[in-house]
């Protein structure tokens, strides 16, 4: 399947109507398919391996905003520090001082999303609400200059259950709205993917990333 043009200007209706921004997910699409979303007018993709990101974002036009949205590990902070847009899965106070490091030598301020672990099922990435708050309260995240904490990101489980992924996203659109009081910077809230993503709009989602609706189905995760 091509790129779904009409399903990414659908896409951009629903999100633009609930004042939440698209991000096209592109990873395993060929250069040609972001393109051809890019002439129809999106500026925001996600990528999730950094090799790949590299290689995208030295063939195609400047203003594009990239979007890293996977598991980050620290050694390869230092390739996506000049570019990158936003960086969504930050899950750690040590990759939190490598991006800070990294966004200072290359003179930027490199906007930043907590991923919070919200699935019911295991998984091995994010923090929970606690370390969120305290991550936020730490001296040692209050003295980085060149990192800015923007909001937060999740994923909830992979289920055909409907209640249960409401009750996910819920439980992080609650932590989002609580921490927006003390922290004003906090306007980003990252969830909803192809499966989801109508409930992670109502669940006040301002950000959606959205791969196999726009680019039809992976063969490769
Ligand atoms: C691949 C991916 C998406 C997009 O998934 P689709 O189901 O294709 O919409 C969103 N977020 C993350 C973190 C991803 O890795």
């Amino acid at each position: 399947m091509p790129l779904n043009t009409i399903q990414l200007q659908l896409l951009k209706v629903q999100t633009a109507s609930r004042k939440a921004v698209l991000v096209a997910v592109s990873k395993t699409r060929p250069v040609t398919e972001i393109e051809q979303a890019y002439q129809s007018g999106q500026r925001d993709f996600g990528e999730n391996y950094v090799q790949e990101l590299i290689e995208k974002q030295k063939q195609l036009p400047a203003d594009i905003h990239w979007h890293f949205i996977g598991h980050l590990q620290r050694n390869k902070v230092k390739f996506i520090a000049p570019f990158v847009f936003l960086i969504h899965g930050v899950d750690s106070l040590n990759l939190l001082k490598e991006i800070n490091k990294q966004a200072l030598l290359h003179n930027r301020i490199i906007p930043c999303l907590l991923q919070v672990h919200i699935a019911e099922e295991e998984s091995k990435f994010g923090f929970d609400a606690s370390g969120v708050e305290l991550l936020l309260a730490s001296e040692d995240v209050r003295a980085m200059k060149n990192i800015k904490l923007c909001g937060l990101m999740g994923m909830a489980t992979n289920t055909e259950n409907e209640e249960q992924v409401r009750r996910e996203f819920h439980s992080l659109g609650t932590l989002f709205k609580a921490l927006q009081q003390p922290y004003p910077d906090f306007k980003i809230l990252s969830m909803g993917m192809t499966t989801d993503y109508r409930i992670a709009l109502e669940e006040g989602s301002t950000m959606v990333r959205i791969g196999s609706a726009i680019f039809g189905e992976r063969t490769q995760t």
